[in-house]
């Protein structure tokens, strides 16, 4: 209960910060993590400075180590989850560099292995155990959409045919909020409906399958130096940044409860909106890479989060 007062006189945002083990090949590798404290702090140490100087402690609401297993996420995250069911909109989103654990902790390395599964299935897996087991006071509808923004356009993944029109975002606050109308939306009755669906999805992600492996790693969560791209993939970058300066200032207007959170000025907080202000309730898992090499986006990255914390 406390727990919850606190958060609530936060307001609606939560951050949990997760360090990322030193993979095999890297295992003499130095850290820039120096403590993690019980109380969700965090010290990181700058490799080329010396004494206190170097030294900085950043403040979650939890920080979980090298050693945090995918269960002891999930058990921090599932009463957040779990109010979906009482009515609240739930948002739960991973940031960090590139390799610093994004995918580890919302899907899980391995989806064959279900002790490896990241938060998205097992919240998926609680849901529908918690459904069924209400089945007899009540029926729960649950169905899926799923979107790409690419370029600021919105597109739906779920087509079968192929096509991509685009499409708009709506916002009727009177009756469903944010919604898109002319996106699929397909009714699900367990997890395995909904992975079937994330097959589909993926296949029709703009970026196409061959052209996603060599550039796996990018996703909303990293900016992109201008630098290096060109052509198609510079124009892709800018729309990228944009959508997380945009995404940035909608979540620290939040965090400071401002008269005017900035909404509009990307379509990835614009349908976002419902799930970060009003009556959502917000996650954000900040990931951080403890290489020493990585040091530079780390601190970014812990600035950027404890604007939100
Ligand atoms: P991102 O999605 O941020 O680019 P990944 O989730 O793909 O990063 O992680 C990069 C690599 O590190 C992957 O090989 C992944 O399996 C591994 N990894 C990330 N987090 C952990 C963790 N908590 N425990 C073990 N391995 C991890």
């Amino acid at each position: 209960l406390l727990y919850n007062q606190v958060q609530d006189l936060k307001g609606n945002i939560r951050v949990y910060c997760r360090v990322r083990p030193f993979i095999s090949n890297q295992m003499d590798g130095k850290s820039t993590v120096d403590y993690i404290g019980e109380n969700g702090n965090i010290m990181v140490v700058n490799p080329h400075k010396q004494g206190k100087e170097a030294r900085r402690i950043f403040s979650f609401n939890k920080v979980f180590g090298v050693n945090a297993s995918q269960r002891e996420i999930f058990d921090d995250t599932q009463q957040l989850i779990r109010s979906i069911l009482d009515g609240y909109n739930v948002c739960i989103f991973a940031y960090g560099q590139t390799g610093s654990g994004k995918t580890y902790t919302m899907s899980g390395p391995d989806i064959q292995t279900e002790d490896s599964w990241g938060v998205n299935y097992r919240a998926l897996g609680d849901l529908f155990k918690i459904a069924r087991s209400r089945a007899d006071v009540i029926t729960y509808e649950i169905s899926v959409q799923m979107i790409e923004i690419y370029n600021e356009q919105v597109r739906d993944l779920l087509v079968t045919d192929g096509s991509s029109k685009r499409l708009d975002i709506r916002n009727n606050s009177q009756l469903n909020g944010v919604n898109i109308p002319d996106a699929s939306l397909v009714s699900v009755n367990c997890t395995q409906d909904v992975l079937d669906l994330m097959k589909v999805g993926h296949g029709n992600r703009a970026i196409g399958a061959t052209a996603l492996n060599e550039r796996s790693s990018r996703s909303h969560s990293e900016r992109v130096n201008k630098s290096e791209a060109t052509g198609e993939r510079l124009k892709e970058a800018q729309h990228i940044n944009k959508s997380l300066s945009a995404l940035g200032d909608v979540i620290s207007a939040l965090a400071q409860k401002s008269s005017h959170i900035p909404y509009r000025n990307s379509k990835l907080t614009q349908v976002l909106q419902d799930a970060l202000g009003g009556n959502a309730k917000t996650l954000m898992f900040v990931h951080i890479n403890p290489e020493v090499n990585a040091y530079g986006e780390t601190i970014s990255t812990l600035k950027f989060a404890e604007r939100v914390a």
